[in-house]
């Protein structure tokens, strides 16, 4: 999936599910009812779009990514897409904002801005597991192959087991086709829904 799809899933999906945690904890409350909501909010979507574009920095074209930044990485959707890696990163980053917050009250946009964050990018990596080449459960670079293919010039990665697909494989769009933002579109409408609708009533159910 592309920058826009990745930025409109996690915009549209992630408001739902902020909306949908709050309602589930406090039916009456809004988000914008004070400056702090609003700070609060703004970080979560800042975040979240800066995590949902952030796992393709390993690609050149992407925002974040360039030539000198593309060549640490083995290829395009290795340890940025690993569900192993992002977690250890994830975990390093949440465990050091708990620390910190040990020592240093922060203020409550830090949270917020955190789970937008890590949002983005589970999102991100949600998203492109949907697609042809899935996302590399455990990345290794021996069960992944690359080719380019001359008939349409279109790169398609073989994955040899490794790589986890979310959708049937008469389903799975590829990135870049016509295909990939209908997918995008049906699956962030989806997605709100679960999160407007069950997520409060699951919520609820805890308190
Ligand atoms: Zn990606």
């Amino acid at each position: 999936m592309n920058g826009k799809q990745h930025l409109l899933f996690t915009s549209i999906t992630g408001t739902a599910l902020y909306l949908g945690i709050m309602k589930g904890i406090d039916p009456n409350l809004s988000m914008m009812d004070s400056s702090a909501g609003a700070i609060s909010y703004s970080a979560y979507c800042l975040s979240s779009m800066i995590g949902s574009l952030l796992p393709d920095i390993d690609c050149e074209e992407s925002l974040f990514g360039n030539k000198i930044i593309s060549n640490l990485f083995p290829r395009h959707r290795s340890y940025t897409h690993s569900l192993v890696h992002v977690g250890i990163f994830l975990s390093l980053i949440l465990i050091s904002v708990f620390i910190a917050g040990i020592f240093t009250p922060l203020p409550p946009w830090v949270y917020k801005g955190l789970f937008g964050f890590i949002y983005g990018v589970l999102s991100h990596l949600f998203l492109d597991s949907l697609t042809v080449s899935g996302i590399p459960l455990f990345w290794k670079k021996k069960n992944f192959e690359y080719v380019r293919t001359t008939k349409d010039n279109e790169d398609i990665y073989i994955d040899h087991n490794e790589n986890i697909h979310l959708l049937p494989e008469n389903l799975r769009p590829k990135s870049g086709k016509k295909g990939s933002s209908i997918c995008t579109i049906i699956t962030a409408i989806l997605l709100t829904i679960i999160f407007m609708v069950i997520n409060p009533v699951f919520i609820s159910l805890l308190y």
